[in-house]
């Protein structure tokens, strides 16, 4: 079978690069907050283009300690994407602050002209955590533009689109801060759990430090209430020494399974996706549109044909089961969303594909009706 994801194959490819890692952290004697997480941070920094990284435990701490630093609390709307992971709403929801849907475009991405009009009819939306989703960058102009008309406090989602950009302009360096995941099956993925919060403000890059170490200025000094979420050494070291350096080849394999893709598959029920020319994506995902009513058809022939397809996602975040206990609005509904997701199914993409079995996914994908 044809996977999402192959970790062997990534195993068999960086294995003696992570033990070695691994031995080294060891040996330091030193396995939370020390030199390997400041390496990778100012690693990270350095690659993003954003001047300041901060190693936290996930993505979804990254997005709800952002929050949190730009002054988001209990009862405060925070405009959001229909379509994300549930880490996306779940960090809105855990501060106690009201999530506000904005419905998709096509592409599934959050319709920034609609957004714009939700921020015009309710001042009292103070925040926003705008996702980059399936490794596009949404149109950081537009976005800019939103932040400076209606004095927004922006956390980006950017778990799916590091290494993306609008243009010149990284993901994550129009809002104050960015977040991002080091989750395995993301494009810098760690071997277990990790995330990152960027910005460009010295000031709320300290404040994320002390955030994330139960709130403490100094050994045994706790001037706010903080979490525990901090990025281990062991983790750290994989992805300084072993992944971070390989992201840009990995990202460039993507790019070009995307164009294979987009060029071989011509089967007109099967619609590929055609983000803006701006976007400098990085292909997290190969979200492909089929008709709603015959998505598992489509996901059964690709079973027969060897390929497991994947779902991103099933189902809008206000559609969740626990969002009818939660306070949520959606001015203008999120019937877009539905459709798109009754219709969405992704292609295996990674960089440990080869080019058979990207021509393998494209055949099946052709020989459906
Ligand atoms: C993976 C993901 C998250 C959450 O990251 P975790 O590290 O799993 O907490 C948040 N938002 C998006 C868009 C994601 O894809």
């Amino acid at each position: 079978m044809i996977r999402a994801n192959d970790f062997h194959r990534q195993w068999d490819d960086i294995g003696p690069e992570l033990m070695h890692a691994f031995e080294a952290v060891g040996r330091s004697g030193w396995y939370v907050l020390g030199s390997e997480v400041c390496r990778f941070e100012s690693a990270l920094a350095e690659f993003w283009g954003i001047t300041h990284a901060v190693g936290v435990a996930s993505g979804l701490d990254a997005i709800e300690m952002g929050l949190r630093l730009l002054g988001c609390g209990p009862g405060a709307k925070v405009l959001t994407s229909p379509i994300s992971a549930f880490a996306t709403v779940l960090a809105i929801i855990r501060i106690g602050a009201i999530p506000v849907f904005a419905d998709c475009d096509d592409e599934g991405f959050i319709d920034l002209d609609q957004c714009s009009r939700i921020l015009t009819a309710d001042r009292y939306i103070g925040f926003m955590v705008p996702v980059h989703l399936y490794g596009h960058s949404l149109d950081l102009e537009t976005l800019r533009e939103l932040r400076d008309k209606f004095g927004v406090s922006i956390v980006e989602d950017c778990a799916q689109s590091i290494g993306a950009s609008w243009g010149d302009r990284p993901v994550g360096s129009v809002g104050h801060i960015a977040a991002t995941s080091f989750y395995p099956t993301k494009n810098l993925g760690a071997f277990g759990d990790g995330g990152a919060l960027l910005t460009h403000d010295a000031g709320l890059a300290a404040q994320a430090r002390v955030m994330r170490d139960y709130g403490q200025s100094m050994k045994y000094r706790h001037e706010s209430v903080g979490y525990n979420s901090r990025l281990d050494e062991v983790q750290a070291a994989l992805l300084y020494r072993a992944a971070l350096p390989r992201l840009p080849q990995w990202t460039e394999k993507r790019r070009c399974i995307a164009d294979r893709y987009r060029s071989l598959i011509t089967n007109s029920k099967v619609r590929t996706p055609s983000p803006a020319l701006s976007s400098r994506s990085v292909w997290h995902l190969f979200p492909v549109r089929v008709p709603g009513d015959r998505k598992r058809s489509f996901m059964e022939h690709l079973g027969v044909c060897g390929v497991l397809a994947a779902e991103h996602y099933p189902y809008a975040l206000a559609d969740q089961p626990v969002m009818t206990n939660v306070s949520f609005d959606a001015p203008y509904g999120v019937d877009n969303a539905r459709e798109f997701c009754a219709s969405q199914v992704s292609l295996p993409i990674h960089p440990y594909l080869t080019w058979d079995e990207v021509d393998q996914v494209a055949a099946a994908c052709n020989s459906w009706d």
